[in-house]
């Protein structure tokens, strides 16, 4: 079986770990610290601030950005949910532009038709470890006086014109959850580089409080542990080894299903893509993935479903967004991640192509 996703834990990480629970510190401390640091020099920001996961990244990112009840975020509805719940849990509305079908990314165009009023903030996600239009939409943002959140979890590294997602909006939220292109166990950063809202931030997601029992504004416990943080800081030394290799499988794949009839990830211009996923699309999905069991080829669908047409978001959403809603029905994600051997990119690409000729 050649999974979909596989996390990369080494010796060097176990060590690490065991450092951390032999040194008595175990939540938030010195490692956590050393992360952060790394990570906005990665970045190119300022600040970095780590927390428990991606969800409350996001969550606290807009939050101390400003979301309140009654404002209105335009995000993208082909993500996974979480983008949207942190909209939910500040309270304010979030509001779907239609995606570009060619990289199934926030179209800025739709993102223009859904301003209104109340719009404060853009939460474009930066999907399979491709950047969003994001140049067009810092325009956008600065045209109407918006916030820019990046949701960034599943593109660490990725860049548009040279400069790394993350470091464009407000703020970047990323994620380490273990299938993402870098792990934590469950973990997440926010990149700024506004100090105020760097500080807001830590005071945040450390239960509101400024110093030792001061607390100064309504928190949360969103922080991150150094057990965590040890995890990372030894993903992070191998994460340029690991995207170096997604993007290989995902050139070997390129160069093998070229001809074969499916419709293979286009990569923007400006972009370079870090392949989070590598996503295929085909009006035949069901009787592929029926294929690729039968053949022990992982797969995945990232997502069955657009996020309006989800019950709790229906009310929030426009009926017609026709390129998300195909984007769920035709999107079939097949293994890239580092950990397969030439061999499996081989059968994968095989696999496809013995598919497409039978059809
Ligand atoms: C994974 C993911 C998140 C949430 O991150 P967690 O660490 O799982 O909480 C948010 N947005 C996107 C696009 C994701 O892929």
């Amino acid at each position: 079986m050649i999974p979909i996703a596989k996390p990369q834990i080494g010796d060097e990480e176990k060590k690490a770990v065991m450092e951390v629970l032999n040194s008595g510190i175990i939540a938030s401390g010195p490692k956590v610290k050393e992360f952060e640091k790394t990570f906005a020099q990665f970045v190119g920001t300022k600040h970095a601030i780590a927390t428990s996961n991606g969800t409350t990244a996001l969550h606290a990112a807009l939050f101390c950005a400003g979301i309140e009840p009654g404002d209105e975020v335009i995000t993208t509805p082909f993500t996974f949910i979480a983008t949207a719940n942190a909209i939910l849990f500040c309270g304010a509305k979030p509001v779907f532009a239609d995606i570009d079908l060619k990289t199934f990314n926030i179209d800025p165009a739709s993102v223009r038709r859904k301003i209104t009023k109340k719009t404060k903030a853009i939460l474009p996600v930066h999907l399979y470890g491709q950047s969003a239009a994001i140049e067009e939409i810092m325009a956008i943002a600065k045209e109407h006086d918006l916030k820019v959140i990046e949701d960034c979890a599943q593109s660490h590294g990725a860049m548009f014109g040279g400069k790394k997602v993350g470091s464009f909006g407000d703020a970047g939220c990323f994620s380490f959850y273990p299938t993402k292109n870098m792990t934590t166990s469950e973990g997440g950063m926010i990149t700024t580089n506004d100090d105020a809202l760097a500080e807001k931030i830590r005071i945040f997601i450390n239960q509101g409080m400024k110093e030792r029992y001061v607390h100064i504004m309504i928190g949360h416990n969103f922080r991150m542990t150094d057990i965590g943080a040890a995890i990372g800081i030894e993903q992070f030394k191998k994460l340029e080894g690991f995207t170096a290799k997604r993007q290989a499988n995902a050139k070997k794949l390129n160069e093998m299903l070229a001809g074969s009839g499916v419709v293979t990830p286009y990569v923007a211009p400006g972009c370079n893509h870090v392949y989070h996923q590598y996503t295929i699309q085909t009006e035949n999905r069901e009787a592929l993935m029926n294929f690729l069991h039968d053949k022990g080829i992982g797969y995945g669908i990232y997502y069955p479903k657009a996020l309006h047409q989800y019950e709790h978001l229906a009310k929030y959403g426009n009926k017609r967004l026709k390129n998300a809603e195909k984007a769920a029905l035709v999107s079939l994600s097949l293994p890239v991640h580092p950990a397969l051997s030439d061999a499996d990119v081989v059968a994968v690409a095989t696999a496809i192509k013995e598919f497409m000729a039978k059809k």
